[in-house]
């Protein structure tokens, strides 16, 4: 459920879609949603065909959506694009990411070229930004080696590969901050 207003259950503010950025253009926030499917094999992005094959362990339940206020033609062309997601676990999900965030890309560039022929088409870059790295052989690799070789893949935390209950998925958060409190004090140990 969401509740939008101060006397919801979560604020509006956290709900904005825009990070304010002081005397600049505040920066634009999409969400996108990714499902992955566990019948995986693994296959490498930048060398394999492996788009259709990707294509049936990831599906998109949600995409890019430019509102009437960023409507241009090519509005990721010439950005800085951060991705983030909680974990980075088999890499699969932020491969894919990446992957298909391209072919728009792709695509922007090429009505860009259409409507500006012979001009310079603006560099767009991927970072990514992941709470939780698990230190573990990824199944997939970033289509664009740029952002691993560039410095441009962030992890908060580095972690063993074992599953991550995060709060926000808690059915009973004080259950959930027990056993956290638990399995700190036994790692201390
Ligand atoms: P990947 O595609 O990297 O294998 O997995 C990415 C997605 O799987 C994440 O976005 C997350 O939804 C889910 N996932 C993978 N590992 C964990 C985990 O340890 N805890 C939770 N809560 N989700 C995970």
């Amino acid at each position: 459920m969401i509740a939008i207003g101060g006397g919801g259950f979560i604020p509006a503010r956290i709900l904005r879609t825009f990070l304010k950025r002081a005397n600049n253009k505040n920066i634009p926030i999409q969400a996108i949603g990714l499902s992955l499917y566990e019948d995986l094999g693994s296959y490498n992005l930048s060398t394999d065909d492996s788009p259709a094959i990707i294509g049936t362990q990831v599906i998109k339940t949600q995409w890019l959506h430019f509102g009437p206020s960023h409507a241009t033609t090519s509005p990721l062309l010439g950005k800085n694009i951060l991705i983030v997601d909680e974990v980075d676990d088999t890499r699969t999900t932020l491969a894919y990411a990446v992957q298909e965030l391209s072919k728009d890309i792709e695509e922007e560039k090429r009505k860009f070229l259409q409507e500006n022929p012979g001009c310079i088409v603006p560099e767009t870059k991927f970072a990514v930004f992941v709470l939780h790295n698990k230190k573990k052989e990824k199944r997939m690799e970033f289509p664009d080696p740029s952002i691993i070789e560039e410095g441009r893949y962030y992890a908060a935390r580095e972690t063993p590969d074992r599953w991550l209950v995060y709060p926000w998925e808690a059915n009973d958060i004080e259950e959930h901050t027990k056993k956290s409190l638990i399995q700190e004090q036994e790692e201390l140990q």
